[in-house]
């Protein structure tokens, strides 16, 4: 059973990037939710390194504000980083990860909760439509989650993005979890527990553009499969039996012509230039795949920190954190 909602503290947690303009309507919406659900809350904005005014205006808004507390970051880390700061640092007794472009709307935080309240551990936003959104970008959010259920086995749900709802023991499970390539609703569904939609429908950002270009998309959903899957492995694996199977097959095939018909083999130029470029195709794709999952496992092994924080507001000694 849960605490009363009174006795409870929420934290919100959001990722900002060069969202001066979007900021102050952001946190009003957000804190007319958290009014309403009438239980104790933070908001905790984490600046990603924004060369706009984000941290200036944050900072403002905090100081006429004890609700609102302010993680800056020393450069660009990235979103996933920036999320996974303010997981380590929110102190609620559940936690919502939302956008800060108004793109997830803050009053579906209040059914979240009410899922929270009947005992559910994760309360997932799930979209029901995508407003504002490139033909282009729907087209390869389909395609990516086609290839993410693919080769994860389904274990990880469709058309979600981080907005979502956790109770702590979730995000106390999240933070012993410093993997690099951050892929983070793979990383909750992993851990389990009662995990449930809420459906809503996305907005079209309230201002500003996206910090997510389609280099940057297509790096995430590379990390993505790479996090969760080995099936690129495996498929090499199963290529190199097929290509193996067809060897055996040609060779049964030479030798019988050769026993028929000599003379037939030599004018093999073409046939020979193409073998070469197929395997050697074949063997970079290899090399690529598994220098993927190498790439990785450097970078793990290398064990830096996923982000740095230049300042706090208010100012917490990092020593006592
Ligand atoms: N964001 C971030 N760091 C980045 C890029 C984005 O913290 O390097 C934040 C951004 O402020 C927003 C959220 O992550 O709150 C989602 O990013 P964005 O809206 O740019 O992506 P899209 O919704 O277009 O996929
Ligand atoms: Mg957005």
């Amino acid at each position: 059973m849960r605490p009363p909602l009174a006795a409870t503290k929420l934290s919100i947690v959001a990722p900002c990037y060069n969202e001066e303009l979007v900021l102050p309507q952001f946190v009003a919406r957000v804190t007319a939710v958290c009014r309403q659900l009438g239980c104790d809350y933070e908001i905790v904005l984490v600046n990603d390194g924004s060369r706009d005014r984000t941290h200036a205006v944050a900072l403002q808004l905090a100081q006429a504000d004890p609700h609102l507390r302010v993680v800056n970051f020393f450069r660009n880390f990235g979103h996933q980083a920036a999320v996974t700061a303010g997981l380590d640092l929110a102190q609620g007794d559940a936690v919502v990860l939302i956008d800060s472009d108004l793109q997830d709307p803050p009053e579906v935080i209040v059914e979240m909760v009410a899922r929270w309240r009947d005992g559910v551990d994760v309360a997932y936003g799930q979209r029901r439509s995508r407003a504002g959104e490139s033909a282009f970008k729907l087209a390869t959010a389909k395609l990516f989650y086609r290839v993410l259920s693919i080769s994860t086995k389904n274990t990880i749900p469709r058309d979600t993005g981080d907005f979502r709802l956790m109770d702590r023991r979730v995000v106390e499970v999240l933070r012993e979890m410093r993997e690099r390539h951050r892929f983070i609703r793979g990383m909750v569904s992993w851990v389990g527990g009662r995990q449930e939609p809420v459906l809503y429908d996305r907005q079209a950002r309230a201002a500003g553009r996206t910090g997510y270009p389609f280099a940057k998309m297509l790096s995430f959903a590379i990390d993505a499969v790479t996090s969760f899957s080995v099936l690129p492995l495996r498929l090499l694996t199963y290529s190199a039996l097929v290509v193996l199977a067809l060897t055996l097959v040609m060779s049964i095939v030479v030798f019988v012509m050769k026993l028929v018909n000599p003379g037939y083999f030599i004018p093999g130029y073409a046939s020979i230039m193409l073998t070469i470029m197929f395997f050697g195709g074949i063997n970079l794709l290899a090399f690529g795949i598994i220098g993927e999952y190498l790439g990785r496992m450097y970078e793990a092994v290398k064990g830096r920190p996923l982000y740095v924080i230049e300042s706090l507001y208010p100012p917490v000694d990092p020593r006592r954190r």
